[in-house]
């Protein structure tokens, strides 16, 4: 005997295939061993050879910082160090005093002449697969302008 779907299983159906699509999406993009040697050819790599263009808000001796291309806030911009390092952790262990601080203060500088120091803001720097890190060169996401949950 066929049975007729009720209108809750269509729903049980109908969201179970949303969540499959969705997981599918959100691993569509290669994540990031944190434990990987440091990969010249990578997206950041690349602007900071100005291979590739950038949106450049701020530049000093030791970082650059540039919006994002697909920006999750009214203000988002990455934050990266110029040096070759994968994620916080190889920068922690392999940077020099002078490229961290450099680090701090294109933050600092970069939420100023974003016009975010007193609204406030987010930063955030994926790291290896867990994280959700899908470059790898050392970033940091500076999101703010709007109220962010
Ligand atoms: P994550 O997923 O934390 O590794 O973040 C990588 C970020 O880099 C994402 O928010 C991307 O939108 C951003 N991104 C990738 N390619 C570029 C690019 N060419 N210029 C600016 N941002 C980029």
């Amino acid at each position: 005997m066929k049975r007729i779907p009720t209108g809750s299983s269509i729903a049980t159906l109908f969201s179970l295939i949303t969540m499959l699509l969705l997981s599918f999406a959100a691993h569509g993009e290669e994540l990031v061993d944190a434990t990987a040697d440091y990969d010249t050819n990578n997206v950041f790599a690349q602007i900071l050879r100005g291979d590739l263009p950038a949106d450049i808000v701020f530049e000093s001796e030791y970082a650059l910082a540039f919006h994002d291309i697909k920006p999750r806030a009214r203000v988002h911009v990455l934050v990266i160090p110029k040096g070759q390092y994968t994620n916080i952790l190889q920068f922690n262990q392999n940077a020099s005093s002078d490229e961290k601080l450099g680090l701090l203060d294109a933050i600092s500088q970069t939420a100023g002449i974003m016009g975010v120091e007193e609204s406030g803001f987010r930063l955030v720097s994926n790291t290896g697969h867990d994280g959700g890190q899908t470059v790898p060169h050392l970033h940091v996401h500076l999101m703010g302008g709007e109220h962010l949950r």
